[in-house]
């Protein structure tokens, strides 16, 4: 028998967390953060309704913070055994961690100085120090690798192409295979090759972000070229808010493509984001995980103009030229985008491009939303910029797709179990599965255990 309890992305998206407890190692896959609606990030202060003493060891799919965020909390809850992850998985988590903690401390500090927390004091959810303790646990795996925890379970990561070093994972326990999908990529993607697909399940937890939803087709790039060339007849500048991980290299590829391609002329752009730059250092160290040479991939930086001071930030902006600056965070919920912004909403020859989904109650959701005005720390500024709106550049499989990813699956699953989705990709997708491939289809609910009898 192995009970499984559903602690995150359950019913909801973030905060994926899956405990497995066996007759001989408790298993942990993924340890993500709660992230939006206030009523879930509040259960990220709470302690996990399971023994964390018990748990012998975390898989980690990927990097992101929403699967690797609550690390740091369990350590400190007494957690001592091994976070193991592919190689690139850690190198990244390590980033989105320290980022993460800096973040933290900084909003308890402000909590403390302008005295607005009910807490006094009020106390970071963790600090650089936890986070640095967290990664001395991390311990890299090979993909493709059978690796025994052991008598009768065994695990290994396979190759999902969501972002750098993802995996989903198969493990085997007393002869059954469960499968978690991680975030599962798409089958073309600029940077990564496409999902390597599972074989066999006999349970099978698979993501549903886009459960309900199919991509529209691409044609990104026609979209650039009208908007560069847009900045260039405006003399103005073109401002694009990014995610770090994954988003800013992926812009950096179309432009650099389009360049060579002859389809935009030499316009200046500018990378402002000390974590994307991190993120950088990522992909040269582990060529083999995405799909540039060494040589194009420095090619292609050397395309770019890389900021890596704030006085650089101020230099650029003051520079006259029609450029373009891409510059985090992706919602423009913080980040060097805001001093850009500060200084450049209000001319209408500026551009803003908005890439992908931006949550409620952030700047980005704002904007699309036609907001007159932006609120910056405490002071507002007229938007008198076009906003546009990319919601291609998805970095998760839609419906087709992730049917598609379970198309090679050869036996009947005895349970599939749909988890990370808001409440109607879930439905819809569950309706799906069972018109197709007439599995038994389950969706947990948050804090949710399940004993599953073999
Ligand atoms: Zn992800």
């Amino acid at each position: 028998m192995v009970k499984i309890h559903f602690l995150g992305a359950s019913g909801t998206v973030t905060g994926s967390k899956f405990y497995l407890e066996t007759t001989e190692k408790n298993i942990l896959i993924d340890c993500g953060l709660f992230q939006g609606k206030k009523d879930l990030r509040i259960s990220n202060w709470k302690p996990l309704p399971v023994s964390v003493g018990s748990i012998d060891v975390v898989l980690l799919t990927h990097g992101h913070l929403d699967h690797t965020g609550y690390l740091p909390r369990l350590v400190k809850a007494g957690f001592k055994g091994n976070i193991i992850g592919t190689a690139p998985t850690l190198a990244i988590a390590r980033i989105i961690l320290l980022d993460s903690a800096k973040i933290n401390e900084e909003e308890a500090e402000m909590a403390n100085r302008e005295g607005y927390s009910k807490h006094k004091p009020a106390m970071p959810l963790y600090s650089l120090n936890d986070a640095e303790h967290t990664i001395t646990l991390f311990k890299a795996e090979e993909l493709d690798r059978w690796m025994q925890l052991s008598e009768n379970i065994q695990y290994r990561f396979r190759y999902n192409g969501h972002i750098i070093g993802s995996a989903f994972i198969e493990l085997d326990i007393s002869g059954k295979r469960f499968v978690f999908s991680g975030d599962v990529g798409r089958p073309e993607d600029l940077l990564l090759d496409p999902p390597v697909k599972p074989e066999w399940a006999d349970f099978l937890f698979v993501e549903s972000t886009y459960g309900n939803k199919l991509h529209p087709p691409d044609n990104v790039e026609e979209r650039l070229v009208s908007l560069v060339n847009k900045t260039l007849y405006a003399r103005g500048n073109l401002l694009i808010p990014s995610f770090a991980v994954e988003r800013l290299q992926s812009l950096m590829y179309l432009f650099w493509k389009l360049y060579k391609k002859n389809k935009i002329p030499h316009i200046p752009i500018f990378i402002d984001s000390p974590m994307g730059n991190d993120v950088l250092a990522i992909f040269e160290r582990f060529p083999k995980w995405h799909k540039l040479s060494k040589k194009e991939y420095k090619a292609m930086c050397r395309h770019f103009n890389i900021i890596d001071s704030y006085r650089q930030t101020w230099e650029t902006i003051d520079d006259p030229r029609p450029k373009i600056v891409i510059a985090g965070s992706g919602m423009v919920t913080g980040g060097r985008i805001l001093t850009y912004l500060q200084q450049l909403v209000d001319n209408p020859n500026t551009n803003i491009l908005l890439v992908g989904y931006m949550a409620e109650g952030t700047r980005g959701r704002a904007l699309l939303e036609g907001a007159k005005e932006l609120k910056i720390f405490g002071k507002y500024y007229s938007v008198n910029a076009g906003v546009y709106h990319e919601e291609s550049l998805s970095a998760h499989s839609d419906q087709k797709e992730l049917l598609d990813w379970m198309a090679s699956i050869k036996n009947i699953p005895e349970r599939v179990f749909l988890i990370h989705g808001e409440q109607e990709a879930l439905a819809a997708f569950k309706d799906k599965i069972e018109d197709i491939y007439k599995w038994k289809v389950r969706i947990p609910e948050l804090f949710e255990t399940a004993e599953l009898i073999f």
